[in-house]
């Protein structure tokens, strides 16, 4: 990736290009980061590139060595222009996400009272911001979008894996983390992380990343894939309408559940002859059951654990999928989600079931009768990365 800095002080530039991971980068070659200066682009001897703002008094930067400055840039193929402003819309993980796209990035530096609005119309694809304050330049933004950008290029970040549990990858928080020395001012190394039991650590990070994110960030959960932050697995039980479903249709769905970490698709199908012709046709994703309670029984044996059920009704009157999503991430229970085409069939008592509210949208709410779409829809919002 090449990133092109247009500003008036590239020496607060310099050490970034050359420091930590983004200085190895560099190095590597794997980024290309450059500066250009509009004074080098300005007319006149002095190498004017700010004057008084019209209707203020402030300085502004000129648009003219400005414009230069990207045609310089651009001169050797197309870019992206992006202007860090406090005005432009928020920087979050999608953003950096969809900039660690393009090839090569032009970042203008604004000073002063900003930049000429003109050049902004005429130049800018998108206007970014770093938060909801002002700072005095565009290079510390500039530098934190190359930062954040530059992580989600391959080979930048040693760990790869480590970049998909920092905070807001799947959008949830990171876990706390801990060094050397175990015992510090008399605050101890939590004891899971020091006792090699791999999978307790594992859990013990998934609970710390659930509870942070509840705790602190309940606004990102809506967007946030919960599947790796669950301690148990998630099934998908389906009671068809008819009790010839094609098999076909079935394994698709499996595949569609499978896709978002489903571990299993259960399908109610009272026939024997027919739930034996499915089984034998549908694919080792699909396991075909006789009642609901067989398919919970079957769930609870494999997890060693009563499950959260959130059924699927489409009918007003259910609870929001988001506070169901936060429900099944603090329950750490097995998460499963039935789709009774039928709503004869009745959940084993005992289980922990929820009724989800219908999905919204367009004119209000949306009948899907088909299973496949409605769990697709479901389960993207459950675990979809956003
Ligand atoms: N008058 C402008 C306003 O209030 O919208 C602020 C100009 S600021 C003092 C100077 C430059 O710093 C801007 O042109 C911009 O490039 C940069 N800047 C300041 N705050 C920023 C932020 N929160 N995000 C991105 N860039 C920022």
């Amino acid at each position: 990736m090449r990133v092109t800095v247009v500003t008036a002080f590239p020496e607060l530039l310099e050490p970034f290009t050359r420091s930590g991971v983004i200085g190895k980068a560099v190095e590597k070659g794997i980024l290309e980061i450059r500066c250009i200066n509009p004074r080098n682009h300005a007319e006149g001897a002095y190498g004017q590139i700010d004057d008084y703002a019209y209707g203020s008094g402030g300085m502004v930067l000129m648009p003219e060595p400005l414009a230069r400055a990207v045609d310089a840039a651009r001169e050797e193929g197309p870019a992206t222009v992006v202007y860090p402003g406090p005005q432009g819309i928020p920087l979050g993980q999608h953003l950096v996400e969809s900039l660690a796209v393009n090839e090569h990035l032009v970042i203008v530096c604004g000073r002063y009272e900003g930049v000429d609005e003109r050049f902004v119309e005429e130049y800018v694809d998108l206007e970014i911001s770093i938060g909801d304050y002002v700072l005095t330049g565009g290079e510390l933004p500039a530098m934190v979008i190359v930062d954040a950008v530059s992580r989600m290029i391959s080979g930048v970040v040693g760990q790869e894996s480590a970049v998909e549990e920092d905070s807001f990858f799947r959008g949830m928080l990171d876990t706390p983390h801990y060094t050397r020395p175990a015992s510090w001012r008399g605050r101890e190394v939590p004891k899971v992380l020091t006792g090699g039991d791999h999978e307790a650590i594992r859990s013990w990070r998934r609970g710390q990343s659930s509870a942070r994110t509840a705790g602190r960030r309940p606004d990102i959960i809506a967007g946030a894939n919960i599947g790796p932050y669950l301690d148990k697995g998630v099934y998908v039980i389906l009671v068809p309408a008819t009790e010839t479903i094609p098999a076909a249709d079935l394994s698709d769905m499996a595949e569609a559940c499978f896709a978002f970490g489903c571990k299993r698709l259960l399908c109610v199908v009272h026939g024997g002859s027919e739930r034996k012709s499915l089984q034998a046709h549908a694919g080792e994703r699909v396991k075909a059951v006789s009642t609901m309670e067989s398919a919970f029984a079957w769930i609870q044996k494999r997890e060693k654990a009563e499950p959260f059920t959130i059924v699927s009704s489409g009918k007003a009157g259910g609870i929001h999928w988001l506070e169901l999503k936060r429900r099944a991430l603090d329950s750490g229970r097995p998460l499963v989600f039935v789709f009774d085409m039928t709503e004869k069939e009745k959940i084993p008592a005992g289980a922990e079931t929820a009724i989800l509210g219908p999905i919204r949208g367009g004119k209000g709410d949306v009948s899907l009768s088909n299973a496949r779409d409605a769990a697709v829809v479901i389960l993207d919002r459950f675990f979809g990365w956003r």
